[in-house]
């Protein structure tokens, strides 16, 4: 039984850092121009990329889809504007390395015409969940709180579970990121009707908004809101503002007083956690009939002239954002995609904003100042009083560098989060965090491959297994013929009498042919005499006496 406190508590470790929203948040949110190339990757969120579905010169409409999901894990991907597709091939994605990645190339018409998606309901309060679930799937909807999962497979906690909490997290604590802060200060409608639809489909006993308290006025707005539905049952949460409490776990804490057990899931405490974002996401979906085209972005930083929250198309390139925002300043240095926290720097600005693009960080030399060369660990201890996730920093760090993959594991490397807060207080300026990806990365990689490995050994087994069997059932049907073909006691008998009998016949034959004159005994005198007659001409023209 999970019971929401009445007093939120602080998360342990994390960090007091400059908020730098303020910036992006004195224009009110509005649209961004449609670009006229889109750039759409087919991989986008956690799970298989999706499939292409139409072919370079098809013309598509505003919310069509264009490539599908493949498997359970995935997500759907839908034109985010009227066009032609005039390419599908690699183009530079947004990721830490730089790669390129698959995309969908629609040359806007600049029209924006729509198409019917059929994702709209009419009844969803009343709608059975399973028929939520794959609407929202269909609607390509993931977590836009920057992890991607896919929303459908979060409502879906399966029929043995009874949710106990729907947490709606609206934290958002890395500094300079204000998009859901934009979001509940401009369409509340949107995030208190998605939390209803989500409500409805967990059968979630309790519904609480987690919101830094640094937010009056998004808390005022959702706040108002609910009094004007007259709905009662979602509590708006005030957390104490500290970095990271919009962690999934943190976040649960702060609320509950509960811990999510190590490498475990808020479900494995009836709890279910979605950004507030992914709310708004789902009730356009399903109000509006509006897949996940669109999200709403931050564009920050002392690089950037007018630094704005915008709606943005996914597969606007970011040089288009910064175009929208006034273009870049003298300052600038660095691109992010992300906050300075949690983000990673791009290689470029053709990159395009995609489903899970929360923030563009265009920073000056300033906000990110340059990364110090590292020294040796001291062993200060300062790393394991900031972190939330109760680690031993240290220990990750020397394991993850000594590539000691197993230990590494036993110090709960998976339950770090990734917040840097340990890599923003060690005075030896060591780049933890990268040394936790990498050691994650090799794990997977190693897990991986021995899946690999299994796999194959398998596959060899059941070859030479089913070669086996082949071999055996050949064997019972050469068996069967070779019985098939022998004859039956019964059949044999009868065949050698029959044998025996025509033989008989051709030696009774031949003995009358060679007898001489015939017996005459029984005949009468006449006949006798014709016989007799005839024997004599036979005797005469054969030659014989
Ligand atoms: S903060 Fe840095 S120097 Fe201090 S113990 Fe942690 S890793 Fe070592
Ligand atoms: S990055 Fe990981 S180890 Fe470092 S403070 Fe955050 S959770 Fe702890």
């Amino acid at each position: 039984m999970v019971t929401l406190l009445e007093q939120p508590r602080r998360i342990p470790g994390g960090l007091h850092l400059d908020a730098n929203k303020a910036q992006s948040l004195q224009q009110p949110l509005r649209a961004c121009s449609i670009p006229e190339q889109l750039y759409i990757p087919l991989s986008q969120h956690i799970g298989e990329a999706a499939e292409p579905l139409l072919e370079v010169g098809d013309e598509v409409l505003k919310g069509q889809l264009v490539a599908r999901s493949p498997v359970y894990i995935s997500a759907p991907i839908h034109a985010s504007s009227s066009g032609k597709i005039v390419a599908i091939g690699d183009y530079p994605v947004p990721h830490p390395s730089g790669m390129q990645a698959t995309c969908i190339v629609i040359a806007t018409d600049g029209k924006d015409q729509p198409v019917d998606t059929g994702l709209k309901m009419d009844t969803v309060f009343d709608a059975d969940p399973a028929e939520i679930r794959q609407r929202v799937r269909d609607a390509g909807i993931v977590g836009l709180g920057g992890a991607g999962f896919p929303a459908s497979v979060k409502l879906n906690p399966g029929p043995e579970r009874e949710i106990e909490l729907l947490v709606i997290n609206a934290a958002e604590c890395e500094p300079y990121i204000s998009c859901d802060e934009a979001l509940m200060c401009h369409r509340p409608q949107d995030i208190i009707d998605g939390v209803r639809i989500m409500r409805h489909a967990l059968n979630a006993r309790q519904v609480v908004i987690g919101v830094e308290n640094n937010m009056p006025q998004a808390i005022e707005s959702l706040q108002r809101c609910l009094e004007e539905l007259s709905e009662d049952a979602i509590r708006i949460t005030p957390v104490p503002v500290i970095y990271p409490a919009g962690g999934e776990k943190q976040l649960i804490y702060a609320l509950t007083g509960e811990e999510v057990p190590s490498q475990g899931l808020p479900l494995d405490l009836g709890i279910v956690c979605h950004n507030v974002g992914t709310a708004a996401a789902i009730a356009r979906a399903l109000l509006q009939g509006e897949p996940l085209i669109s999200r709403v972005v931050t564009v920050t930083g002392e690089g950037v002239r007018q630094p704005a929250n915008l709606e943005v198309r996914i597969g606007t390139p970011v040089a288009e954002l910064i175009e929208e925002c006034g273009g870049y300043t003298d300052e600038v240095a660095r691109l992010l995609m992300g906050g300075p926290m949690m983000g990673f720097s791009l290689a470029s600005d053709a990159v395009p904003a995609i489903k899970t693009t929360n923030c563009i960080l265009a920073a000056s030399y300033r906000e990110t100042p340059q990364a110090t060369a590292a020294s040796a660990c001291i062993r200060c201890g300062d790393c394991v009083d900031v972190c939330p996730a109760g680690l031993l920093p240290q220990q990750l760090y020397w394991y993850a560098r000594a590539r000691n993959f197993d230990n590494i594991q036993d110090y709960n490397l998976f339950d770090c989060i990734e917040c840097g807060c340990c890599a923003q207080v060690c005075p030896s300026h060591i780049p933890l965090v990268q040394y936790y990806r990498f050691a994650k990365t090799e794990i997977w990689s190693l897990d991986s491959e021995r899946q690999f490995s299994d796999m194959a050994r398998q596959r060899h087994e059941f070859r030479i297994e089913r070669l086996e069997q082949e071999k055996i059932a050949l064997e019972e049907r050469r068996a069967r013929a070779r019985k098939a073909l022998k004859p039956k006691v019964g059949d044999a008998t009868a065949k050698q009498a029959e044998i025996a009998a025509a033989l008989q016949r051709v030696k009774a034959k031949k003995e009358a042919q060679s007898a001489g004159p015939r017996n005459t005994g029984n005949l009468t005198e006449e006949q006798q005499a014709k016989i007799a007659e005839v024997d004599r001409r036979r005797a005469s023209t054969s030659g014989q006496p």
